[in-house]
């Protein structure tokens, strides 16, 4: 049983439609996949239909942008009711701030010297809901001023570069409790990422676990091996599920082939259990898992 937790389609900033997705998901030998488009369920109904009419299981999710302590967290949220009025409209406020920083970004790379329009966005990102920082490297690539997504982001479009906006980010203890209200369950994603002061540290997990956090993300190619090895300590001392998952985004990130990490069957049931009580608890409906 091959399951991989955490992808993302043209909802967000993939680059491939739910359906392609769920067919490469097919093709790459997954029988479990999980749409987690950031701050949106946008993606759900058509992956859903896709998943159904191939046999693959889809779980339902989302990627949320978050704050803690300063500093940025992804905090992947599976199977809670999107529609829950609280959820749906911190989902909103971080998609307004998202699209009200495309603009604020192009007048910061005009004024360093790189013209580019929001037709030129648009373009590359279908209009989609969750139009970011990736379509405007999308769209620099698009314009010939980069040569890829990892140069614009390097040279352009990360904090401290001249098209650096900072934005809206929903705070991650409530989003937390958002998640589980909504009778969801919530892994906090790439947990240490790129970055290299291991934060949240085991301290601060210890909180999220307390307040309903059910997983860490251990296994992802933005993890050294010896990350891995402490975050999944971390993650049994505090009895938290262990995911491992691709963050595919079709041809948008290099090197995150769909399954190139996977989550154990036994860890996906344990989050599949904790989502089932959340939503007997809070009583919102959990989306099915096809
Ligand atoms: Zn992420
Ligand atoms: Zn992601």
């Amino acid at each position: 049983m091959r399951i991989d937790l955490h992808t993302h389609s043209r909802a967000s900033d993939g680059t491939q439609s739910p359906t392609e997705l769920v067919h490469a998901a097919v093709a790459a030998g997954l029988d479990v996949l999980a749409l987690t488009d950031h701050d949106s369920a946008e993606g759900w109904a058509e992956a859903a239909s896709a998943a159904d009419a191939s046999g693959l299981r889809l779980v339902r999710g989302m990627e949320i942008s978050t704050r803690h302590q300063g500093q940025g967290v992804h905090l992947l949220a599976y199977l809670p009711d999107a529609t829950y009025p609280p959820l749906a409209a911190e989902l909103e406020r971080v998609l307004e701030g998202r699209r009200s920083r495309v603009p604020g970004m192009l007048a910061a790379l005009r004024a360093a010297g790189v013209d580019l329009t929001e037709d030129d966005v648009d373009r590359v990102s279908g209009h989609s809901a969750a139009s970011g920082r990736p379509h405007v490297a999308d769209a620099m690539v698009a314009v010939g001023v980069v040569a890829d997504r990892t140069e614009a982001f390097e040279r352009w479009l990360s904090p401290g570069r001249p098209g650096y906006v900072d934005r809206y980010a929903a705070p991650l203890r409530e989003t937390i409790r958002l998640v589980t209200e909504a009778g969801g369950v919530s892994v906090v994603a790439h947990a240490w990422g790129r970055r290299s002061d291991e934060r949240p540290d085991a301290e601060a997990f210890a909180e999220l676990a307390g307040l309903g956090l059910a997983g860490i993300e251990v296994d992802h190619q933005d993890h050294t091996p010896s990350a891995r090895e402490r975050l999944r300590a971390i993650a049994r001392d505090l009895d938290l599920v262990v995911t491992g998952s691709s963050d595919h985004h079709g041809l948008g990130k290099v090197d995150h082939d769909l399954g190139c990490h996977t989550t154990a069957p036994e860890e996906l049931e344990r989050l599949l259990d904790l989502a089932a009580a959340a939503s007997a608890a809070s009583g919102r409906e959990t989306p099915d898992v096809v």
